[in-house]
């Protein structure tokens, strides 16, 4: 099951990656912590993971905006 890697402000899908499933290595070097993983990686029903992070129209856009974003996620 490839992991899927989902921006979680637009929900456009960045990318997938051929992994069997999350461990040590992953989290490591993507620098995700355990509070983290539990926040941003959705185990889905058939076994697959998405991790959601931030597409770089949106990481541009935050860095523009942080106000608009902030909110936005706090009222979600
Ligand atoms: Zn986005």
């Amino acid at each position: 099951m490839p992991i899927h890697y989902k921006c979680r402000h637009c929900e456009t899908e960045i990318g997938q990656l051929p992994l069997d499933s999350i461990d040590e290595q992953f989290l490591q070097k993507n620098n995700i912590t355990p509070e983290e993983q539990d926040l941003y990686i959705v185990h889905g029903v058939e076994g697959d993971y998405t991790v959601q992070c931030i597409c770089e129209e949106c990481q541009s856009s935050l860095q523009k905006f942080p106000n608009y974003y902030a909110l936005k996620k706090w009222i979600q």
